[in-house]
C-alpha cells in the first residue's frame, strides 16, 4: 500500500512530536486501522494510547457518566424537596399555635365567672374546625397542666387558660352555626381555696391577662 510507505516516512517525525498538525492527523488516522503501521510506530518507542477514535469514545462514556450522574442530582434533589413538603403539611396539620390575640379579639371571646359556688371558663362558640389544645391550666410560672391533671393548690394560686389552634385551622369565634358558646368549670370556690385569680397567658408574648379574681372578703 503505497499509502503505508508514506505514513513510514512520517512515522520518526511523528514520533518526535515534530510534524506537522495535518501530519500528525493523517498517521493517527491511519495507525487506528494499520497494525503494521502501529508496530512500526510502536518499535519507535512511542506508544500509541490514545487515538481520537478512542478519545470519542472516551468522551460519550464521560458524557454519559456525567448526564446518569446529574440524573441522580436531579432525582435527590426532587426527593428532598418532596420530603421537606411532606415535612411542611404534617407541620401543619399537627402543629399547634397560640391564638393571636388582636386578630380573634381572645379577651372579648373567652371569660371566668362565677356562680354556684364554682369558677366556670367561657368560651363563645368555635368553628367546626377549631381544635382545642383544651384550655390549658397552669400555675403562676407557666408550668401547664391539663384540666384533669392533678393540681397542686399549695403551690399554685392561679389557673392560666391558653387557646391554641392547627395552622390550617381557620377559627372564628361566635359562628352563625348552631353551638353558641361552651362553659366548662374550673374549679369549686370552696375546694381550692387558695386559688386566688384566672388569667389568660399568651404564651407568644409571655403575658398575662387576668380573667378573674378571688374577692378578697370572701
Ligand atoms: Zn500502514
Amino acid at each position: 500500500m503505497k499509502n503505508c510507505d508514506m505514513i513510514k516516512d512520517l512515522l520518526p517525525l511523528y514520533a518526535d512530536d515534530v510534524c506537522s498538525e495535518e501530519s500528525r492527523k493523517a498517521v493517527e488516522e491511519h495507525i487506528n486501522n494499520c497494525p503494521d503501521c502501529k508496530a512500526e510506530l510502536e518499535k519507535l518507542g512511542k506508544n500509541v494510547t490514545v487515538s481520537p477514535q478512542k478519545d470519542a469514545e472516551v468522551l460519550k462514556r464521560i458524557k454519559r457518566r456525567l448526564r446518569i450522574e446529574k440524573l441522580v442530582v436531579s432525582l435527590i434533589s426532587v426527593l428532598a424537596i418532596c420530603g421537606i413538603l411532606l415535612y411542611g403539611l404534617v407541620y401543619c396539620i399537627n402543629d399547634y399555635k397560640s391564638m393571636d390575640m388582636e386578630k380573634y379579639k381572645i379577651l372579648e371571646n373567652v371569660s371566668v365567672s362565677e356562680h354556684d359556688n364554682a369558677v366556670w371558663l367561657n368560651i363563645k362558640g368555635y368553628a367546626a374546625s377549631f381544635d382545642i389544645d383544651a384550655p390549658t391550666l397552669s400555675d403562676t410560672n407557666g408550668k401547664h397542666l391539663g384540666i384533669d391533671d392533678d393540681f397542686d393548690s399549695e403551690k399554685k394560686n392561679g389557673y392560666g387558660v391558653t387557646l391554641k389552634q392547627r395552622r390550617i385551622d381557620d377559627f372564628t369565634f361566635n359562628p352563625t352555626g348552631s353551638l353558641k358558646s361552651f362553659e366548662m368549670k374550673i374549679f369549686d370556690l370552696d375546694e381550692k381555696k387558695d386559688m386566688m385569680k384566672v388569667f389568660y397567658y399568651d404564651d407568644v408574648n409571655n403575658k398575662e391577662y387576668i380573667l378573674w379574681e378571688r374577692d378578697q372578703n370572701d
